[in-house]
C-alpha cells in the first residue's frame, strides 16, 4: 500500500511539508538550518518570530497581504512626502507583484461573517487601508506562486546594478572624506561627526572571503537590512550608545543613544478552527479593518497528516488525514509598546541580536487586543460560520480549535490572558503544541 511505512524504515528525523498552500506556510515552520528562507528567532519576551534571509527579504516569507498606507501614517511620519511620487511607486509595485482574484469559499464566508459582526461597510476590492471589510491585493498569484520584492529588480535600471547573493555585510565603512587608494585596506575609518560619511561596506561571501565595496563620488550607502538587520549593522559598525558599544569593545564611530531602541512589532493573536470538511487553501485576501483595534485577517490550509485524536470526534469529517484549518488573526497596527535590540557580542553579524518587543506593556495596546478578541467572539457567533462547527459524540455542535481558543464567557481577565498567550506571528507556532479545545 502506498504511503505506509514501517517506522524502522523512516529516518530518525525528517521534515514534512506540513502546510501546503504551495509553501506559503512551510517556510515559516521549517526548522532553521542557517540557509532556510526564514531566519527564525524568539524575542527575549518569548514570542516566536521570523525574518527573511534571502533575496527579496521578508517579502519571500510573508503572508502577501497588500494595502497602501493609511493617511495617518503619512501625517505622523514627519516626512514631507511627495504624494504623486508615492502613488507612482505604489502603482509600479502593484502592477508588478500584486494580484486580485476571486475569493475562495472560506474568504467569502469570513468576509460575510465580518460584515455580520459589524465590521462594515463592505468596501469591495480596495487597495487603500480603510475601515470596513474588503478584498485586498495579494502577492500570491492565485493560491500558488509567490511574487516577492526581488521581481522588482527586473524593472530596475539594471545597467547600474550588481547584486551579490549569499553575501553577509559585516559592517559599514565610515570616513570623513572619500576613499583614497590606501583606504581600501582599512576596516573602519573614523572622522569627526560633521563630515562623517558612510563610504562603503565590508561583506563576506559563502566561502568566507572578505570583500570591500566602496561608493564612487557622490554615491550613497543605503542601509536596508530590515528592522533588525539595519540596527544590528549600525551597532556593529560603531553607531550607537557609547556605554553599550564600549561594554562590547566596539570602537565608537558615532554616539547615538537611540540605535536599537523603540523596537516594535504588530502583535497578532490567532485562533485556528479545525474545519469539519475539506476546505480549499487560501492566502490572506480578505480583511476587516476597524477603527478600534485594527484588523482581522484570515487564511485556510490543509494539514496532510493525521492528528492524534479520536476518529469519532469527526462524525462529519471526510478524513482526519486531510484536515482543513481556518486561522483568524487579530492584529494591532502601530503598537505603542516598544522594546529594544542589543548585541550579545562583537563577534559579527551572524550572531543574532537580542530583541525585545514588550508587547502589551502599554495598557492601550492590551485594551485594543481585548477588543480584537471580542470581535473574534462576535465573528464566531455569526450565521455565516455555523457550518464550521464540529459535532461531538453527544451531538453538540461547537467550534474545535487547534491551539488557544476564545474564553467562553469572555471575562476581561481571560481575554487579557489570551492576548498574552495567543501572541504569535501568524501561524508560526500554533501547531507544535497540538492541543485541541471545543468552545
Ligand atoms: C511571517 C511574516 C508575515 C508578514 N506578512 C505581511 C503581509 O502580509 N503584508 C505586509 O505588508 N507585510 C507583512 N510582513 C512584513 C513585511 O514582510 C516586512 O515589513 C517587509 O518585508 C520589511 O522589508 P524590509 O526591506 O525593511 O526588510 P526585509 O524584507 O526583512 O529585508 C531585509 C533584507 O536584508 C538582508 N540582510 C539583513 N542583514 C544583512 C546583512 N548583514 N548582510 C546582508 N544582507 C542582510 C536580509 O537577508 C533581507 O533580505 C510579514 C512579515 C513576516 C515575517
Amino acid at each position: 500500500m502506498k504511503s505506509v511505512y514501517n517506522a524502522t524504515d523512516l529516518p530518525a528525523k525528517e521534515l514534512y511539508e506540513v502546510f501546503s498552500t504551495n509553501g506559503t506556510l512551510t517556510n515559516l515552520v521549517q526548522e532553521d538550518n542557517g540557509k532556510t528562507p526564514a531566519q527564525r528567532f524568539r524575542s527575549e519576551d518569548g514570542v516566536a518570530n521570523a525574518r527573511g534571509r534571502i533575496l527579496g527579504g521578508s517579502s519571500m516569507i510573508n503572508i502577501g497581504f497588500c494595502s497602501r498606507a493609511e493617511d495617518k501614517f503619512y501625517r505622523e511620519s514627519g516626512i514631507p512626502w511627495d504624494k504623486d511620487l508615492v502613488q507612482k511607486a505604489y502603482q509600479w509595485v502593484e502592477e508588478t507583484i500584486v494580484f486580485q482574484y476571486n475569493l475562495s469559499i472560506w474568504l467569502s464566508i469570513l468576509k460575510q461573517a465580518l460584515l455580520e459582526a459589524a465590521v462594515g461597510p463592505d468596501n469591495g476590492f480596495n487597495l487603500n487601508h480603510i475601515v470596513g471589510t474588503k478584498a485586498i491585493g495579494s502577492t500570491f498569484y492565485e493560491k500558488g506562486r509567490r511574487h516577492g520584492a526581488l521581481e522588482l529588480l527586473n524593472r530596475g535600471e539594471l545597467k547600474n546594478l550588481q547584486v551579490a547573493v549569499e553575501a553577509s555585510v559585516e559592517g559599514i565603512i565610515f570616513s570623513n572624506s572619500l576613499p583614497s587608494k590606501d583606504q581600501v585596506s582599512c576596516t573602519f575609518l573614523y572622522g569627526n561627526l560633521s563630515s562623517l560619511t558612510a563610504i562603503g561596506v565590508i561583506y563576506s561571501d559563502s566561502k568566507g572571503r572578505t570583500h570591500q565595496a566602496f561608493v564612487r563620488n557622490k554615491g550613497e550607502v543605503i542601509l536596508s537590512a530590515g528592522a533588525i538587520g539595519s540596527r544590528q549593522l549600525l551597532l556593529l559598525s560603531g553607531v550607537g550608545s557609547v556605554p553599550d558599544l564600549s561594554s562590547l569593545q566596539i570602537p565608537v564611530v558615532h554616539h547615538n543613544p537611540y540605535v536599537g531602541k523603540f523596537m516594535a512589532d504588530n502583535p497578532c493573536n490567532n485562533i485556528n478552527i479545525v474545519v469539519p470538511f475539506a476546505l480549499d487553501p487560501s492566502v490572506v485576501q480578505a480583511v476587516g479593518i476597524t477603527s478600534e483595534f485594527n484588523y482581522v485577517e484570515t487564511l485556510s490550509y490543509n494539514l496532510p497528516f493525521s492528528f492524534p485524536i479520536y476518529f469519532g470526534l469527526f462524525p462529519n469529517a471526510i478524513s482526519p488525514l486531510n484536515t482543513s484549518l481556518a486561522t483568524i488573526a487579530v492584529k494591532i497596527q502601530g503598537p505603542l509598546s516598544s522594546g529594544s535590540l542589543r548585541l550579545t557580542s562583537f563577534s559579527g553579524v551572524r550572531a543574532g541580536p537580542i530583541v525585545r518587543f514588550n508587547n502589551f506593556n502599554n495598557p492601550i495596546d492590551l485594551a485594543r487586543c481585548v477588543k480584537g478578541v471580542r470581535k473574534d467572539g462576535d465573528v464566531l457567533k455569526t450565521e455565516a460560520l455555523e457550518p464550521f462547527k464540529t459535532r461531538d459524540l453527544q451531538g453538540r455542535e461547537s467550534f474545535m480549535f487547534l491551539g488557544p481558543s476564545l474564553p467562553k464567557n469572555q471575562p476581561n481577565e481571560s481575554e487579557s490572558t489570551l492576548c498574552a498567550r495567543g501572541l504569535n506571528l501568524i501561524i508560526i507556532e500554533a501547531f507544535p503544541q497540538l492541543s485541541f479545545s471545543f468552545v
